[in-house]
C-alpha cells in the first residue's frame, strides 16, 4: 500500500543516519559517543564539528551551525525541505505521492537509470554473441579475462554502427542523451550513439546501479584509448570510484582500501583476491572519493597502487597529499615507521604505497605472478615516508657530484622535517645520513634551518570571527538555555514537573526560545525518553532552522549536566533561577538609574525614584 506523504517523511527520517549523511560531505572520526570532523560550513583546520548518532544531531562549535540529518542536507545542498525529502526518497526507493515530488528531475533520473541498465545488457549480449565482437572476445582472452569475469563485471561491446543502441532500445533519444549514451548530431537531425566499436565497462554507483561507462578502444587509430561517459544527471566522476560496489563490503571488513589506476587493474585485483581494490575513473582522486572511502573504512588504512612510471609516481604524491589534507585535521597520519610511535591506533589514517619491484602495473603483475604474490607485496608495503625516501635515495648514482647530492638532500629534508616525533626523526636522520654518507649533525642542522625558514614565511593564520551561537546575547537567556537543556538529560517525572513550572515562571524574551520552551512543555510528557523528545521537537520544527539550531545547542549544553545526582540537579535548578532573578533585578536597577537621570522633571518624580531605588537596594543587600 502506498504511504501518505507524512508517513513517507517519517520513514525517511527513521532510516536516515546522521553520521552516514554527514559522511557524504565530511570526513569524521569517532571520538567517544560523538564523531568529530572539520566543519563544512566554515573554514577550519582543527575539528569543532560534532555529530551524535544516537541523538541524530550535528553541531559546530565554531560557527554554531546545528540540526538533524535533514537540516544538514538542506544547508549543504542549498535545497528546501521538500527537495531533500524527494531526493532521499529516491535514494531509499520510497515512493512519494505524485503531488509531493516524484517530480520532473526524479522521473528523468529514473528513466536514465533504466536506460543505462538496458544498455549494459545489450552491450553484454553483443560481447558474448555478436560476430562483430569476435576480436573483442579475442582481446579479453589475451588479457585472461574469462566469461565468468565478463558476467561479474558486466563487460560488453558497443556495435560499430552509428545507431546500434538506438535501434535496439527504440526509446526517446532525449533519455539516451540525458544518460550520456547518445550525442545530438551537430548540423543534422537526430542522434548518434556515443560509444561505437568499443569494449564497454559499466561503472556502478555505491548501490550497484550502472551510472556510466568506460569504453576502451580495441583497434589501432581509435582515439581516445578510453572514452568515458560525460557527467550526467546520474554520474559525477569526482564522486564515483570504479569497483566500489563490489569492494565496499571488503573495505568495511578489512578496514582498508587499495586505490589503483584503471578499470582492468581493479578487475584483476578483485578477481586475484584483493577484494578491497577500487579506482578513480579517468580523473585524479578527489576529496569526494576520500569521503566515500572514509565512510566505509573506519581506521583509514589506504594503499596506493598506482603505476610505477613517472605519471604514476606523481599520482601517488598527489593522492597522498590529498589524503593528508582530508584527514589532517583529525590527528596524526601514519606515514612513517610505526614501531617508535606510542599512540597505537590513534591515527587519523595510514598511507602505504604498493609498488612491486618489477615495476609492473597491478593488472600485469597479477597476470604474470598471480594474486597471492600481489597480496604478499601489499602486506609488506612500505609506509608513505619510507616509500618516498627509498625512491629518492634509490636514484643516487655511485659517482654523484657534490651539487647533485646537495639537490637530493634538499628534496629529502622536507620529508624528514615533517616527522613530528623527535626520536623517530632522529632515527630516520641516522639512516639517511648513513646511506647518503653525509654528516648526521649537519643534516639535523639543515632540517632545523628549513623549519625556521618555513615558520617565517608561513602566512599569519586568518582568525575567523567565531560567532558561537551557544554564547547568548545576554546572561538571562544563557541561564534560561541552561534550564531548558535539563530536559535533554534523563530526569525523574517529579523533577521534570518542577522544571516545567520553573520554565513557565520565566519571562523568556527571545521569541524563538520562548516558542521552543512552550513546545518542550507540551511534548516533554508525551515522550518516553530524551531521544523521543528530540525527534518530536525536530518534527515540530521541521522547517525552522533557527529553532533547530537552538535545539542542538541545548542538547550539547545538556552534556554538562549528565550524571548529576538528584540533589545536584536540585541545586543546579535552584541556582540557575536565583541567578536569573538577581541579574534581572540588577538590570532593572540600572535601567531605573538611567531613566531618572534623563527624565527627572519635578520633585515628586525624584522622590518616587529614590523610594524605588532604596527598596531595590534593600532587597539586594538582604540577598547578599
Ligand atoms: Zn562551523
Amino acid at each position: 500500500m502506498a504511504m501518505t506523504y507524512q508517513e513517507a517523511v517519517e520513514e525517511i527520517k527513521r532510516r536516515l543516519d546522521v553520521v552516514d549523511v554527514v559522511q557524504r560531505y565530511v570526513v569524521l572520526k569517532k571520538s567517544g559517543a560523538n564523531y568529530m570532523g572539520c566543519c563544512p560550513f566554515h573554514k577550519e583546520k582543527t575539528p569543532s564539528f560534532s555529530v551524535n548518532r544516537q541523538k541524530g544531531i550535528f553541531k559546530c562549535f565554531g560557527c554554531g551551525e546545528g540540526g538533524d540529518a535533514i537540516s544538514f542536507l538542506m544547508k549543504i545542498q542549498g535545497r528546501s525541505f521538500k527537495e531533500v525529502i524527494e531526493d532521499e526518497a529516491k535514494n531509499m526507493g520510497i515512493e512519494l505521492p505524485v503531488t509531493h515530488g516524484g517530480g520532473d528531475f526524479g522521473k528523468k533520473k529514473q528513466a536514465a537509470l533504466d536506460v543505462m541498465k538496458k544498455a549494459a545488457e545489450f552491450f553484454q549480449y553483443n560481447l558474448l554473441n555478436s560476430p562483430e565482437a569476435e576480436f573483442a572476445r579475442e582481446y579479453l582472452k589475451k588479457r585472461s579475462i574469462t566469461d565468468e569475469v565478463i558476467k561479474t563485471y558486466g563487460l560488453g561491446y558497443s556495435l560499430k554502427s552509428f545507431d546500434g543502441l538506438q535501434q535496439h532500445l527504440m526509446t526517446d533519444n532525449q533519455i539516451l542523451e540525458n544518460a550520456g549514451l547518445a550525442i545530438k548530431r551537430e548540423n543534422q537531425k537526430g542522434y548518434i550513439d556515443r560509444f561505437r566499436g568499443r569494449l564497454m565497462i559499466p561503472v556502478k554507483d555505491e548501490n550497484g546501479h550502472v551510472v556510466a561507462f568506460g569504453a576502451r578502444a580495441l583497434e589501432d587509430g581509435q582515439n581516445p584509448k578510453y572514452l568515458n561517459s560525460p557527467d550526467t544527471i546520474l554520474y559525477n566522476k569526482s564522486h564515483i570510484l570504479y569497483g566500489f560496489d563490489t569492494a565496499k563490503d571488503a573495505i568495511r571488513e578489512l578496514d582498508s582500501v587499495l586505490i589503483c589506476e584503471g578499470y582492468f587493474d581493479t578487475i584483476s585485483l578483485q578477481v586475484g583476491g584483493v577484494k578491497n581494490a577500487v579506482a578513480s575513473c579517468g580523473t585524479a582522486l578527489t576529496q569526494d572519493h576520500i569521503r566515500l572511502i572514509a565512510k566505509y573504512c573506519e581506521s583509514r588504512k589506504i594503499y596506493l597502487a598506482f603505476d610505477t612510471d613517472n605519471a604514476g609516481q606523481m599520482a601517488t604524491e598527489r593522492s597522498a597529499s590529498l589524503i593528508k589534507e582530508a584527514f589532517g585535521g583529525l590527528g596524526d597520519i601514519k606515514q612513517f615507521d610505526s614501531c617508535y610511535a606510542t599512540t597505537g591506533d590513534q591515527y587519523a589514517c595510514e598511507i602505504r604505497v604498493v609498488s612491486p619491484p618489477q615495476g609492473k602495473d597491478p593488472d600485469e603483475f597479477i597476470r604474470e605472478n598471480g594474486g597471492n604474490a600481489y597480496i604478499e607485496h601489499m602486506l609488506n608495503a612500505p609506509l608513505l615516508l619510507d616509500y618516498r625516501l627509498d625512491r629518492l635515495m634509490g636514484q643516487m648514482k655511485n659517482d654523484i657530484s657534490p651539487l647533485e647530492k646537495n639537490n637530493l638532500v634538499a628534496k629529502i629534508i622536507p620529508l624528514l622535517e615533517e616527522i613530528g616525533n623527535n626520536i623517530v626523526q632522529n632515527e630516520y636522520v641516522k639512516r639517511v645520513a648513513t646511506r647518503l654518507q653525509i654528516d648526521e649533525g649537519l643534516l639535523l642542522r639543515e632540517i632545523k634551518a628549513f623549519r625556521q625558514k618555513n615558520e617565517q614565511i608561513e602566512e599569519p593564520v586568518f582568525e575567523e570571527k567565531s560567532q558561537i551561537v551557544t554564547k547568548s546575547s545576554n546572561f538571562i537567556e544563557k541561564m534560561q538555555k541552561n534550564l531548558l537543556s535539563l530536559f535533554f538529560i534523563s530526569v525523574s517525572d517529579s523533577n521534570r514537573l518542577q522544571l516545567i513550572s520553573i520554565i513557565q515562571s520565566q519571562k523568556i524574551e527571545n521569541k524563538n526560545l520562548n516558542l521552543l520552551a512552550q513546545t518542550i512543555d507540551k511534548l516533554a510528557f508525551m515522550s518516553n525518553n530524551t531521544e523521543e523528545l528530540i525527534q518530536a521537537l525536530f518534527n515540530e520544527f521541521e522547517n525552522n532552522s533557527e529553532i533547530k539550531h537552538i535545539i542542538t545547542d541545548l542538547i550539547y549544553l545538556s552534556k554538562c549536566y549528565e550524571n548529576l545526582t538528584e540533589s545536584e540537579l536540585q541545586m543546579a535548578m535552584a541556582e540557575t533561577t536565583e541567578k536569573v532573578e538577581l541579574f534581572r533585578r540588577k538590570e532593572e536597577l540600572k535601567q531605573l538609574r538611567i531613566q531618572s537621570r534623563s527624565s527627572v522633571k519635578n520633585d515628586s518624580d525624584e522622590v518616587q525614584y529614590q523610594i524605588t531605588v532604596n527598596e531595590k537596594l534593600k532587597s539586594e543587600n538582604w540577598r547578599n
